[in-house]
């Protein structure tokens, strides 16, 4: 299956419809954390030290629901920790679907064969897998052996069975480029819809902080990585591509993917949580613009999430008609 079309429709309707009422700020996209706990404990994630005193907390189906019914946005992703050890995982996405909007269901692989059952094929449901390398890569990151190869093999089970799958990949400092390519070239060989790249954020509670790359790193190691005589389909749209090269500047806009976790919405963003808050409204106020983002916070200096980058590239696609074209370009010419 390819990136459907009724997808880049509805997220157009969302971003005018929302523009033309003069909305203010609005998310584009809900971050759903229905559990933190994780089957896993990878070099780089702060999730599962940050929550480890809820790792036993589960958001139910009616709380998912309403978390993204508040947001509104038309697409959600869904991740945590594990989302598929999650036991209603399969009634969530039911329940989300049927509202109408688009999943996105970020997973290590590890459970993916064993639940694809629980899961329809559908348009409004794509399985994003995380491979950060080849295997001896992936599997050193994950700090367990055989964690590429399971992920790999539910992969090629997935596309078989009709479901769309894409991959995430995180870069860290020593992440090498031809390894990266090389499991590119796989992934494109698997089948798989496009490609999702990210700078590792460097989150406080990351036991290994020589990990995380600065962000004139960050630009160099892209350039190379994002090489386009290589063709390889990055889902990623053009002008968030072309930040990572470091081609164009942004400003924060993380409020455009709003995440909501077991202990409530974290404020400000899905990399930091100063506070966790009840009402999403709270993301979008002026007084936590005024103190975030590059050059606003020491934490924000070397970010370049596509949490919040990606939303600040599409806003600017909707007031420049040049930025619009080559996002246009991007989209229609994959
Ligand atoms: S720049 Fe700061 S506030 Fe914005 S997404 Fe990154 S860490 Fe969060």
């Amino acid at each position: 299956m390819s990136r459907p079309l009724k997808l880049d429709l509805s997220v157009a309707r969302h971003l005018l419809g929302r523009t033309a009422r003069r909305a203010g700020r609005f998310p584009f996209v809900t971050m759903l954390e229905p559990l933190e706990a994780c089957n896993l404990s990878c070099t780089g994630c702060g999730r599962v030290r940050e929550y480890r005193d809820v790792m036993d907390r589960r958001l139910t189906v009616d709380e998912c629901l309403a978390a993204v019914r508040a947001s509104d946005a038309p697409i959600v992703s869904i991740s945590g920790g594990e989302p598929l050890l999650h036991a209603q995982i399969g009634e969530i996405v039911r329940a989300i679907i049927e509202d109408r909007r688009f999943i996105y269901l970020c997973t290590n692989g590890l459970l993916l064969r064993e639940k694809l059952d629980l899961f329809d094929p559908s348009e409004r449901l794509a399985f994003v897998v995380h491979l950060d390398g080849t295997e001896p890569a992936h599997d050193r990151i994950t700090e367990r052996p055989g964690t590429y190869a399971t992920a790999v093999a539910a992969i090629r089970e997935a596309v078989a069975r009709g479901h769309r799958v894409c991959t995430n990949t995180t870069l860290f400092q020593g992440s090498n480029v031809e390894d990266l390519h090389a499991l590119f070239a796989t992934l494109v060989g698997l089948g798989v819809e496009g490609l999702m790249v990210s700078p590792g954020y460097s989150y406080e509670d990351a036991p290994d902080q020589t990990l995380f790359l600065r962000r004139q790193e960050s630009i160099a190691v892209f350039r190379k990585v994002l090489d386009p005589s290589k063709g390889f389909p990055f889902y990623n749209n053009p002008l968030y591509l072309d930040f990572l090269r470091g081609q164009r500047e942004y400003e924060c806009a993380a409020w455009t993917t709003v995440t909501h976790t077991v202990l409530g919405w974290r404020l400000p963003c899905y990399a930091i949580a100063d506070r966790h808050v009840r009402d999403v409204s709270e993301l979008l106020a002026n007084d936590v613009w005024e103190r975030y983002g590059p050059g606003r916070d020491p934490r924000c200096a070397n970010c370049m999430m596509h949490s919040s980058f990606e939303g600040a590239s599409i806003l600017d696609a909707l007031r420049r008609p040049t930025a619009l074209a080559r996002l246009a370009r991007g989209a229609w010419g994959r």
